[in-house]
């Protein structure tokens, strides 16, 4: 792994490729914890640059835009207006020197801010993209938020972090049928206890096979390296 961070200047590569997981500070219900985006986003950012010659992994922007589960003690969010700033200005800070810039985001939540931020970047000239990570595939239908999907996920990165004996059913409905309520009144009008899902069947090893598919899944679309509009990879 390269850290950008342990680094001295005069050994900052050219041509460099910066990775910069960005995650979230927000409730992830009654048992896992509130940096659980942050967490997954910097596990497959650190496995991308394991795999991707001149690639640095960047320290990450722990905070996003949550303002869906503000309601909930613990989170905190910056809001997209100001999370677009960040991203605007770190991605013209890095790259006068990074030769490319990529986002990685682990919470649905920034999507609407990136797919504004790249895009300014890439007009102004600077070689930007961004990856989100999500984990539909033919085999896997991911819950919505702190269900199945994300307990094993955090099984497999850190099991001592996960509370299992407090891992408890939510709304099990489909997020589509979800929206109109939660676009009014956020997470805890339809889900009490946060969890949009159901974490029941977890476990470690799914969690390292759906990290292991989102990384070979970013790391083949890094090496083509075409970013859609929107500024995401395909
Ligand atoms: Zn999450």
């Amino acid at each position: 792994m390269t850290g950008l961070g342990q680094l001295a200047w005069t050994a900052v590569p050219h041509e460099a490729l910066l990775v910069v997981p960005v995650g979230s500070v927000e409730q992830h219900g009654p048992h896992l914890p509130l940096d659980t985006d942050t967490r997954v986003a910097t596990a497959a950012a650190q496995a991308l640059v394991d795999a991707t010659p001149g690639a640095l992994l960047g320290p990450g922007v722990a905070y996003g835009a949550s303002g869906e589960h503000d309601s909930f003690a613990g989170t905190v969010s910056l809001g997209s207006e100001a999370l677009h700033l960040v991203l605007v200005e770190l991605g013209r800070s890095a790259c006068r020197w990074a030769a490319r810039l990529l986002f990685v985001s682990g919470h649905g939540g920034n999507a609407a801010t990136m797919i504004r931020a790249v895009p300014l970047l890439r007009h102004e000239g600077r070689d930007a993209a961004w990856w989100p990570c999500t984990f539909r595939t033919p085999t896997h239908t991911p819950d919505a938020h702190a269900g199945r999907t994300e307990t094993s996920l955090l099984l497999h990165l850190d099991r001592a972090a996960v509370c299992t004996d407090r891992a408890a059913p939510g709304n099990t409905n489909g997020i589509t049928d979800l929206m109109p309520a939660l676009r009014a009144g956020g997470v805890q009008v339809v889900s009490p206890n946060g969890v949009l899902g159901d974490p029941a069947g977890a476990s470690a090893a799914e969690g390292a096979a759906l990290l292991a598919g989102l990384v070979q899944r970013m790391t083949a679309a890094t090496r083509r390296w075409d970013p859609a509009e929107g500024g995401v990879l395909r």
